[in-house]
């Protein structure tokens, strides 16, 4: 009998913990270097976020810091601010082979705040993506093989740049999280999404 009461103690103990453990998480929400990304179903994923205001905003330098170890740490090519629980038009672009993405192109990653479209070629072509936001799946997605695009850098100033290829699908696709979007909106047929394993074994494995 006291065994029993014991173990149902014992119990509550450990679900008031993980509470508090979960609250904590939610509250440092910015603060923590592992925070999780938010994932499908997660209301921000879906809402237009905000321009950029003031780029000398002290806490901005520490969020990219953030984001930039985040997407590392995923093997991630590319990040938006909303996954991270921030509605602010704040992508980062940074192809580079991993194992997600071993045939992605090296570059330097790129901040970019308040990243405008300029042009984008009329010329598509389909090709596979991921995201970090919906893990576990892959889709083919057409997107335009150029696009010419605008922003301020991570310290406010205004760069130009054009991009094809693999790092123009990138930025269109992070582009599309400041939108409200994911890469499954733009699959055109159920038949062109696969899951992470199948992915990994006929598409990465047969090249
Ligand atoms: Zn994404």
């Amino acid at each position: 009998m006291i065994l029993v009461k014991s173990f149902g103690i014992l119990k509550e103990c450990y679900r008031f913990l993980r509470n508090v453990i979960a609250l904590s998480a939610l509250e440092y929400v910015d603060m923590d270097p592992s925070t999780p990304l938010i994932t499908l179903g997660h209301p921000l994923l879906r809402q237009p976020s905000q321009a950029i205001e003031d780029p000398s905003d002290p806490g901005l330098q520490p969020f990219i810091d953030q984001m930039l170890k985040v997407m590392t740490a995923a093997n991630g090519v590319g990040l938006a601010a909303p996954q991270l629980g921030r509605a602010q038009r704040l992508i980062v672009v940074a192809s580079r082979p991993n194992p997600r993405y071993p045939n992605a192109p090296l570059m330097e990653p790129t901040v970019m705040l308040n990243p405008g479209l300029i042009a984008a070629s009329d010329e598509m072509e389909k090709g596979w993506e991921g995201c970090l936001s919906v893990p576990g799946t892959r889709g083919q997605v057409r997107r335009s093989c150029t696009v010419e695009v605008a922003y301020l850098d991570r310290w406010g100033q205004p760069q130009r740049q054009v991009w094809q290829g693999f790092i123009a699908r990138i930025f269109q696709h992070e582009y599309d999280h400041l939108e409200g979007k994911v890469f499954l909106d733009r699959v055109e047929h159920s038949g062109d999404l696969l899951s992470e394993a199948d992915y990994q074994a006929r598409v990465l494995e047969a090249r």
